[in-house]
């Protein structure tokens, strides 16, 4: 007997032995078959989706959800553009605090030319005096007011040489910007988010997930110098998932700057670790740890549009810790945004890979975030050395204006690369890293196939794809990329329930229309994780937290 079967739909499976189907069982979480598979089986719960198209849930294969998360429960800066905007919209709000209250907003930054910031000065007048601290888009900056400066010691001139970036003027004097490392400097000060707070944040980050029909994704880092909200992230992740607010499946990569020498015995090649030997794939279908996070590079490109090697920390020490990551059994996941920050992690696997024939290797599936600048010949490279890059096509709805006048369409094109690497046999994931742009998967899958910015110019039309192949970079590449393509990523018998109800099929509307399908119904392991309609009255609801109770003494 069938837990569920939903028939009557237009499902799209992402299987290629099964592109489409008209009907799915479903059995305690799993999919037990389509059509000829299941048919005759009766069901405790009979859906008619009357037509309504089915597809795999989605996957965010780099995304920040904390941050996310906690942009909801602060002054939300997302939507304000410009200087005039931010400042106002920080006064507004001050003026409705107490005295000494602290004001703090995330997401701030939009419509500000690359480089510009709004001053302490500014935070000054438009706070009332209260200490003010904005967090930009990126997560990578942040600014403070005069306040916070004080707080921290940094009221006059910035200590030499400093962890991260402290920005100064012609003076000396700072101005209120913190870049990177220099940022863990106000949270020693303001506090770190406590575990129950960050577990409110995941439940309204992944509340919103699955109403975009998100039903995994990857977390890229936790432990991320001067991003992170605490120190103990993860125990947040465990709270939420126990008691009932991690309303998808989460895997989190963990940053290099976590992990540390370990002392192991030398037949286990393990220099660099975490405590106790926890490393990839630790965990369960729900709540997993991923691939080390490295940050290689910063954004590639310096506000001539150049390319320098604008490496994130010494080349000598990111190779050491790549190769040490790798050899310890960490999938490797790269921030390189730039082809040189490129060769660097792929010369350094290559290395370690011809030392050690014996280790995993390719089978760990090793990332590239981002890879805006790949080359044409680290195309070819990188699948040979079956490398996966996930990528952010919102970037160029979001960004395709800015950087296209910085770049030109030619070179705009080339970057963002996804059909050359098709093509080529490297696995693509889908992805947003928001909550630097907007994260809705079908908005991705639109970008994807348009690569259009939001004043209607293409960047690198050969670089499209078709809505089939985009559906399956959010669905089947990232389950590839998270190592868990045996869970989900498409409809097939034995996968998880993974799935969603939209109200028109992506491979058939207007490609300027998949962005605004919506999404009536998600289903994570069998049970509704998002059904406004009650499209799927009568499932049984997600299972309760499971009770701590002591165990009845023996009689
Ligand atoms: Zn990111």
């Amino acid at each position: 007997m069938l837990d569920v079967l939903i028939h009557n739909a237009r499902i799209i499976t992402i299987d290629p032995r099964r592109p489409r189907a008209t009907a799915i069982g479903l059995w305690n979480g799993l999919i037990v078959g389509l059509d000829d598979d299941i048919a005759g089986l009766p069901a405790r719960h009979v859906v008619d989706a009357a037509g309504l198209v089915v597809t795999p849930g989605f996957h965010d294969a780099h995304c920040h959800t904390t941050s996310f998360g906690l942009q909801k429960t602060v002054l939300d800066l997302a939507e304000i553009r410009g200087r005039y905007g931010t400042l106002t919209t920080v006064a507004a709000y001050a003026s409705r605090l107490p005295e000494n209250a602290w004001v703090i907003g995330m997401g701030y930054g939009a419509g500000l030319a690359p480089g510009e910031h709004v001053t302490r000065d500014d935070l000054d007048r438009a706070g009332g005096g209260r200490p003010v601290w904005l967090t930009h888009y990126s997560g990578h900056q942040c600014v403070i007011s005069s306040a916070v400066l004080k707080l921290i010691g940094l009221a006059d001139a910035a200590p030499q040489p400093c962890r991260g970036r402290i920005g100064v003027d012609g003076n000396g004097r700072p101005t209120g910007l913190l870049e990177e490392a220099a940022m863990d400097l106000i949270k020693e000060k303001a506090g770190q988010s406590s575990v129950e707070d960050l577990a409110r944040a995941i439940d309204a980050a992944t509340r919103a997930y699955a109403a975009e029909g998100i039903t995994s994704f990857t977390e890229a880092g936790v432990g991320c110098p001067g991003m992170d909200h605490s120190r103990v992230e993860i125990a947040a992740y465990q709270l939420a998932r126990a008691t009932g607010r991690l309303h998808a499946r989460a895997q989190l990569m963990v940053h290099n700057e976590i992990l540390h020498e370990v002392a192991a015995h030398p037949a286990d090649a393990i220099d660099r670790g975490l405590d106790l030997g926890i490393k990839t794939g630790f965990g369960d279908p729900w709540l997993s740890l991923g691939a080390m996070k490295i940050w290689v590079d910063g954004l590639g490109l310096d506000a001539d549009g150049s390319e320098p090697a604008d490496f994130d920390n010494d080349p000598a020490i990111l190779r050491r810790d790549i190769i040490a990551a790798h050899r310890a059994g960490w999938q490797v996941a790269a921030h390189a945004m730039g082809s040189q920050a490129i060769d660097l992690v792929l010369d350094a696997l290559t290395v370690t890979s011809a030392a050690d024939p014996a280790l995993p290797g390719a089978g760990l599936r090793h990332r590239i975030e981002h890879g805006a600048f790949i080359r044409p010949d680290q195309v070819q490279r990188l699948a040979r050395m079956r490398m996966t890059v996930a990528t952010q096509p919102v970037f160029i709805s979001e960004f395709g204006d800015m950087f296209g006048d910085l770049l030109g369409t030619q070179r705009l094109g080339d970057a963002l690369r996804v059909r050359s690497l098709l093509d080529a046999g490297v696995v693509v994931a889908g992805s947003s890293d928001r909550p630097v742009v907007p994260g809705a998967p079908l908005q991705g899958i639109q970008a994807m196939v348009r690569r259009e910015s939001s004043s209607g110019r293409v960047y690198g039309r050969d670089e499209r794809v078709d809505p089939v192949t985009a559906l399956a970079m959010f669905t089947r590449g990232g389950a590839w990329a998270a190592r868990s393509d045996h869970l989900f990523g498409m409809l097939a018998p034995r996968l998880s329930a993974d799935l969603v109800l939209l109200d028109e099929d992506p491979t058939d509307v207007g490609t300027d229309r998949i962005g605004s399908i919506r999404v009536l119904a998600t289903m994570v392991a069998g049970e509704p994780t998002h059904d406004p309609a009650a499209l799927l009255a009568g499932l049984p609801e997600p299972a309760p937290a499971p009770a701590l109770s002591p165990l009845s003494p023996l009689a």
